[in-house]
């Protein structure tokens, strides 16, 4: 038996207006003649946090268009017009949700690495270390921030570049960066940390290390989400301590059921990763039932809308598209339903789950 060796963040700060740290925490990480990027969710072009980039020299701030989530030729294309005009840079400096966060491990890694991302994608094909890269969230939920992937839309799958180069020397918690988003959006990402809590406490890989983080999360959620009736502060502290905690989960056992069905919705309709995951989890009670049970009462309780009918009038071809993309999940459906998942969740049966949603 071996046990996984993980690579984790090199440096993590937390707290209140940490983001004013910023320009102390890559001083020493600057380089003579290459700029720091910092590639910023679009949603905060022309606002105050923009303003406070601390650029300096020939540094850029690069507005990350997140309407869709990221693709690898999205991914080439930074990383080729950043060695084009620079050569080399200093560093990639991700401020955004899951999908900023994931863009700038993505070409940080491109920036050292031949060809094009969709190379690799999978498991431990990166080669070569990438720039220095930090990770700034500005909403909570994915564990984009802690995690060993990037999650990349390619020409055939969507798929992460999962390899020990892939998690960021830097991240900064800064819970007030989380504070202006809107209540749907915040609950679709937060959903995710809750579900991969449900997936991985309920999982078949589950050890103490996933176990401890997991329960920990999960508890913040239930805290911010099921507890409390309004949203203070406090509720943004707690919300981006589970999504670290959760992240910690999942980095060491696996997602389950609902991941798996929802990177089928996603690669086809593209749906997006929080509310894919809040549509496949409204009907997952078989394999899931106090978490589904409970994840309705907050649904409700937070008047939250979860789209339905999405597949209806779908064709067989989408349908095999679906299941194709969902099956290929293997360590996913292993972690959720044992060795023999194969013979549970046959493509009839996930077909039948399908047509639900
Ligand atoms: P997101 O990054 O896709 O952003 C969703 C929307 O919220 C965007 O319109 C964005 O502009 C906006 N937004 C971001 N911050 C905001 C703020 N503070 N105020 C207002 N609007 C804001 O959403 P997400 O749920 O954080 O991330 C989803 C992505 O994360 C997917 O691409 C998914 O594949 C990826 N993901 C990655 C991992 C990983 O381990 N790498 C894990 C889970 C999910
Ligand atoms: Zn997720």
């Amino acid at each position: 038996m071996s046990f996984r060796n993980f690579k984790m963040v090199d440096y993590v700060v937390f707290g209140r207006g940490a983001f004013n740290q910023l320009d102390e925490i890559l001083a020493p990480r600057r380089k003579a003649d290459a700029p720091m990027i910092f590639l910023v969710d679009h949603f905060f072009q022309g606002k105050p946090l923009a303003e406070r980039v601390p650029l300096r020299g020939k540094d850029e701030i690069i507005f990350a268009d997140v309407t869709y989530e990221p693709k690898t030729t999205q991914v080439d294309a930074l990383a080729n017009s950043l060695k084009e005009k620079f050569g080399t840079v200093s560093g990639v400096i991700g401020i955004g949700g899951g999908s900023t966060m994931d863009l700038a491990k993505a070409v940080s890694l491109m920036m050292n690495n031949p060809g094009s991302s969709a190379d690799y994608q999978g498991w431990d094909l990166v080669k070569q270390p990438g720039v220095y890269k930090a990770g700034i969230p500005t909403l909570s939920g994915t564990g984009a921030e802690v995690s060993r992937t990037t999650v990349l839309t390619g020409p055939t799958r969507k798929l992460g570049m999962n390899s020990d180069f892939t998690p960021f020397d830097q991240i900064v918690l800064d819970p007030e960066l989380t504070k202006d988003a809107p209540v749907n959006q915040r609950f679709y990402t937060g959903m995710d940390c809750y579900i991969h809590c449900i997936e991985s406490l309920e999982g078949t890989y589950l050890n103490e290390f996933s176990k401890s983080y997991g329960e920990k999360a999960l508890q913040l959620c239930q805290k911010v989400f099921v507890d409390k009736d309004y949203w203070d502060d406090e509720s943004d502290d707690q919300l981006m301590m589970a999504s670290y905690a959760g992240g910690m989960s999942i980095a060491y056992s696996q997602v389950g059921v609902a991941h798996a069905v929802s990177y089928g919705l996603s690669y086809l309709l593209g749906t997006k990763h929080g509310i894919g995951n809040c549509i496949v989890m409204n009907y997952l009670e078989e394999y899931y039932p106090a978490g589904v049970k409970e994840f309705k009462y907050m649904v409700e309780k937070n008047k939250i809308e979860i789209p339905e009918g999405i597949c209806k009038g779908l064709t067989d071809e989408q349908f095999d598209t679906m299941i194709n993309v969902s099956l290929g999940m293997k360590p996913l459906w292993e972690n959720a339903l044992g060795k023999d998942w194969e013979k549970i969740m046959t493509r009839e049966k996930l077909r039948k789950l399908y047509e639900k949603l």
